[in-house]
């Protein structure tokens, strides 16, 4: 009797165990075809081999030998990021624990005014040379926002009750912000910037995509030249995902490859108006019928197209010059867009830290709130990142809105992107080395080299040393300016600039500059990627050093 029963169930095991067996070699190889499928084979070979040649370096890297020139090697760059980042001498006053009694208000702002002498040209973005970073800077807004502040200073949207004004002008903020792309019927919060926007909506369509469809293991689908918020997010939540090549000349995600990456774990595409790297924008509306056609999301990325993208139309700039420079739909208006995040951080000119990220309706919006009822601190809900948060962000933000009105972000839009695109034309008419990348409709300009001795990394070089702030690109290499209020009047300066950093990189290429570095050292050996990850690691801990 018992030794019949423990063969039976022995058999039940066995059985069992095979269908385990069969069942995991299933999803496993289900997984592989839609890993091959998304990527195709060639890049999934590619992939492979980075992979094998990545670990054989490790490997040899671990030998003692090597590991001693890597260390030499490592050392001495964290010196050479600390020279730079961190200010050395023994007259340097260093507060590293609080001072035993208060300081007065007075020496607080002396105290701040030494520092910036120490440290050297707090004020050095007001010559206009820089790319991104301050979008308006004018004395006048500043004044605006300072008195927002004051007002509101320790206001906290997580207790509406008692800043009643505070959640008035939040909603209000996102209700503006709405308007601008068409939501009409759409839903929003605030947030901290682009990179919780992004990453609230991923959390959204994940939670979204798996309450509709039962989606368990989720991916999206994102463009090689989306923000890397994407990927910020993605490895936050543990969400696969699929970098979609862009066409090398148009710059916009290629269309056929989104479709075979699409499979029933999708829970996103990803389209940018405009992205990041040069400045061009996606096919949304053929994303959007993707999107549609498959029942998933489709975030549109305007972060950076913020308060520009809106008033290109209406500035009469859609339509573009001569074929160039076109701006296509891209707002709430394309069915299949279910969300979109705009920084009023950047040509929104509201104080750093805020954000919008809408939705297409109130139903989508309610899968980014965190609610728990059972907290041994009261029913607990929050609708984005953050518990409490600064409400005269807001106070600041609103502020802005008012005071820029409709007719202040058109005018301003037709002033940076005149300038970007004029930017662009005497580019290709005066500097015959370089080429634009796509046909950029909005306030980012990113140029190549299509000349054989001209390496563009060294010509942002060569621009710094004018001392101008650009971002250098990889894949292609490339070099890119956004444009804000600030870099309206230096467009002369600018291209007169560009002209001698190209003659002078023809004529005097070192091969070395900071730029053609970091960023050759991170494309050309297998080794890069790893060893930029870890001195980009350093750079940050040598940001915490006091
Ligand atoms: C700036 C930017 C973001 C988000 O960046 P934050 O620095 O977090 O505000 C996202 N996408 C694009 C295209 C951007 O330019």
């Amino acid at each position: 009797m018992d030794s019949g029963r423990s063969i039976l169930s022995t058999r039940t095991y066995e059985t069992l165990k095979t269908i385990l067996f069969f069942y995991v070699l299933l999803k496993q190889s289900v997984k592989a075809q839609r890993h091959l499928r998304a990527r195709g084979i060639i890049t999934t070979v590619r992939e492979f081999y980075t992979w094998i040649a990545q670990h054989v370096i490790m490997l040899a890297l671990r030998l003692p030998a090597a590991q001693r020139k890597v260390k030499t090697e490592m050392d001495k760059a964290k010196l050479d990021i600390e020279a730079q980042l961190v200010p050395k001498g023994i007259d340097v006053t260093r507060h590293l624990a609080l001072p035993t009694d208060g300081q007065t208000p007075e020496w607080i702002i002396a105290e701040m005014d030494k520092m910036d002498a120490e440290l050297g040209k707090p004020n050095s973005w007001k010559l206009g040379k820089l790319s991104g970073a301050v979008y308006h800077g004018g004395e006048d807004m500043e004044r605006v926002i300072v008195a927002a502040y004051g007002k509101y200073c320790v206001s906290n949207p997580l207790h509406p009750d008692v800043f009643p004004a505070i959640r008035k002008m939040e909603a209000e903020i996102v209700a503006m912000t709405l308007k601008l792309f068409n939501g009409d019927h759409g839903a929003g919060t605030m947030t901290s910037g682009g990179t919780e926007s992004i990453i609230m909506s991923v959390k959204t369509h994940r939670d979204w995509a798996r309450a509709v469809k039962g989606v368990t293991e989720p991916e999206i689908i994102v463009p090689s030249s989306a923000h890397a918020a994407f990927d910020k997010g993605a490895a936050y939540l543990k969400i696969k995902v699929h970098s979609i090549p862009v066409d090398p000349y148009t710059r916009k995600v290629d269309l056929k490859a989104v479709k075979r990456a699409i499979n029933g774990n999708t829970i996103m595409l990803v389209g940018s108006t405009v992205n990041f790297p040069d400045g061009n924008q996606d096919d949304i509306k053929g994303l959007g019928k993707l999107a549609a056609k498959y029942n998933v999301g489709l975030h549109v990325d305007c972060c950076l197209g913020s308060f520009i993208v809106p008033y290109l139309e209406k500035a009469g700039l859609s339509e573009g010059v001569n074929g160039k420079y076109k701006l296509y739909p891209f707002d709430f208006r394309v069915p299949g867009v279910t969300a979109i995040s705009c920084d009023t951080h950047k040509y929104g000119f509201a104080p750093k830290g805020t954000s919008v990220i809408m939705y297409r309706d109130a139903e989508l919006r309610r899968h980014q709130y965190y609610v728990n009822p059972d907290w041994s601190g009261g029913v607990y809900a929050s609708p984005s990142l953050s518990g409490s948060r600064p409400g005269a962000l807001i106070a600041g933000t609103w502020a802005v809105m008012q005071y820029m009105g409709s007719n202040g972000y058109l005018e301003s839009c037709r002033q940076i992107v005149t300038c970007a695109r004029t930017i662009a034309d005497r580019i290709v008419s005066s500097i015959p080395e370089l080429y634009i990348l796509g046909s950029p409709p909005a306030s980012v300009v990113a140029f190549g080299s299509k000349h054989p001795k001209v390496n563009v990394l060294e010509v942002g070089d060569k621009m710094s040393q004018r001392g101008w702030h650009l971002n250098g690109l990889t894949g292609p290499a490339a070099v890119h300016i956004a444009c804000t209020r600030l870099t309206v009047d230096k467009v002369d300066m600018f291209i007169e600039d560009l002209k001698d950093a190209v003659k002078e990189a023809k004529m005097q290429p070192t091969g070395k500059g900071s730029m053609v570095a970091v960023y050759g050292l991170g494309n050309s050996s297998a080794v890069g990627p790893a060893m930029v990850g870890q001195l980009a690691t350093a750079f940050l801990d040598t940001m915490y050093k006091a």
